[in-house]
């Protein structure tokens, strides 16, 4: 099946066909950074870097660019509030927000322009509009005039008359209630720095017109995807849309893909017991907070586990539901490293159906095309990476069964320990492809023969002796005083092993 994709434009799912066969450009609405990101904005990039992941899997020749909007009103609002300057808080929100998507490995973007940087491009575009009377000056403002755009309304199927009774008439300026800024002329309070020359006076670019020109600056009049959350798609991107068509009579972005929105459910908190400090950081749930608390890995899982149009649940049990699955993946590569004393984080290219000469097993060959199949299917049917990780899940089961099937823990042969091996390297590969398990956890303290792993293993030792003497009681309590620690006893038939989270 080839890739199609839902485009809110046209309101349906379409074969996916780039602007140029072979490359693709993707534009993402990035942070306005005035303020610490929270969860909700760490969606967009991790849904669009497994978008990106994927598409260059495909073989396409992927420009992805994520904007930084760092000249907006909210932005002088709040450095005015630090008694700071726009630039310096704009600089220490922006470097925050790296630091976080390094750790969701969100590594995919290539281009993060700064609108501050891009003022004589966007200047290009506002005076293209009004040379072309699309576009009109009013004392130093300069407004887009919706009535000249014949098609205005259509991405998000709108009618200009349904519009007008909402919107407010701030300027009492503007031809019509919606017009919109493209420029606004600098006011006597505001910072020196937020005003740039323009041969409409001083001033500073409307938001709008600021994603036109990077887009287009980047990705060219007419590009691929653009995408954002849904709470963008009026009036920002159907106001990007009027303008850049207005300017250059071609088609703007030919998919619009959009984002469901992050829904917080504090109420719905897990039972756990975590410390007070812990709950409190949930709470403000800044990515940055969140990110202390939980590996990135698990967000970027908690996210992509949701179809990106759908709306993601936000709540400590549901990360911690996503947790328990992600320890699915987690334990059977731990499994199957002890079985074969082989790391299943390998570079294997991931399966394609021919390529399984390595898996001896038909059984296990079968398990393994079968859900590449599903998790490919899911990818082209609009990037569906719950579906994907749905496949991952039968493949990781398909891989146990296979284990015990072969009495491979007991024994075993060493081609069926091979085969697990090749089996879950393939899985590994499968999950890389969204970007997932792409090194082995951080947070989990190696078996190794250190001072903890000595401990604990006196411990282990400890409760047994006490099963055997059938004082199950203080059995139990040393699993539960672990648990409480975030330390997991796992009993095997080759003995029991511990997980530290
Ligand atoms: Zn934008």
């Amino acid at each position: 099946m080839a890739l199609i994709v839902y485009n809110t434009l046209t309101r349906k799912k379409e074969p996916f066909e780039p602007v140029t066969p072979g490359r693709v450009g993707i534009y993402l609405c990035g942070p306005t950074v005035y303020k610490p990101s929270h969860i909700g904005h760490a969606v967009g990039p991790i849904i669009f870097d497994a978008i990106k992941r994927y598409l260059v899997h495909c073989g396409y020749k992927v420009t992805w660019v994520v904007n930084i909007t760092d000249v907006d009103d909210k932005l002088i609002v709040e450095a005015a509030k630090q008694n700071t300057t726009t630039m310096k808080l704009a600089e220490k929100v922006t470097r925050d927000y790296l630091a976080a998507m390094a750790t969701l490995h969100v590594d995919g973007i290539d281009i993060m322009p700064k609108a501050s940087e891009h003022i004589a491009d966007i200047i290009a575009i506002i005076q293209r509009l009004v040379d072309r009377g699309a576009a009109y000056p009013s004392n130093g403002d300069v407004y887009f005039d919706v009535t000249k755009d014949a098609d205005y309304g259509k991405l998000s199927n709108r009618r200009l008359d349904d519009q007008e009774g909402q919107r407010d008439l701030q300027s009492g300026e503007k031809r019509n209630p919606g017009d919109f800024a493209l420029w606004k002329a600098a006011k006597h309070e505001e910072p020196e720095e937020v005003k740039f020359d323009s041969p409409w006076g001083k001033g500073r670019p409307g938001w709008h017109i600021e994603c036109s020109a990077m887009a287009m600056r980047y990705l060219g009049e007419t590009f691929d995807i653009h995408g954002g959350g849904l709470d963008l798609v009026f009036p920002h991107h159907e106001n990007e849309v009027a303008q850049s068509e207005s300017a250059t009579d071609k088609p703007f972005a030919k998919y619009w893909l959009h984002n469901g929105l992050t829904r917080f459910n504090t109420k719905k908190v897990a039972k756990s017991d975590a410390d007070p400090e812990m709950q409190a950081a949930l709470v403000k749930m800044t990515l940055h907070n969140l990110l202390a608390v939980y590996p990135g890995e698990l967000i970027r899982f908690f996210v992509l586990s949701t179809h990106y149009r759908r709306p993601i649940e936000y709540s400590e049990a549901e990360i911690e539901s996503k947790r328990k699955g992600l320890d699915t993946f987690y334990r059977l590569f731990e499994r199957v490293e002890r079985l074969c004393g082989q790391t299943p984080y390998i570079d294997a290219p991931p399966p394609k159906a021919s390529a399984g000469a390595e898996i001896q097993s038909r059984i296990l060959l079968s398990a393994r095309e079968q859900h590449a199949a599903a998790f490919t299917q899911s990818m082209d049917d609009d990037f569906n990476t719950a579906g994907a990780i749905a496949a991952l899940f039968e493949l990781a089961t398909a891989i146990n069964r296979f284990i015990e099937e072969q009495k491979l823990e007991s024994g075993g042969g060493d081609a069926g320990k091979q085969d697990a091996h090749w089996a879950t390297a393939h899985l590994v590969g499968l999950g890389r492809l969204i970007g997932l398990f792409l090194e082995p956890p951080s947070k989990r303290i190696a078996a190794d023969d250190g001072v903890a792993d000595k401990a604990m293993k006196v411990l282990i030792q400890v409760r047994q002796h006490l099963r055997k003497k059938k004082d199950f009681e203080s059995a139990d309590l040393i699993r539960n005083l672990l648990s409480e620690q975030k330390i997991t006893l796992e009993d095997r038939p080759d003995g029991t092993l511990w997980r530290a989270e």
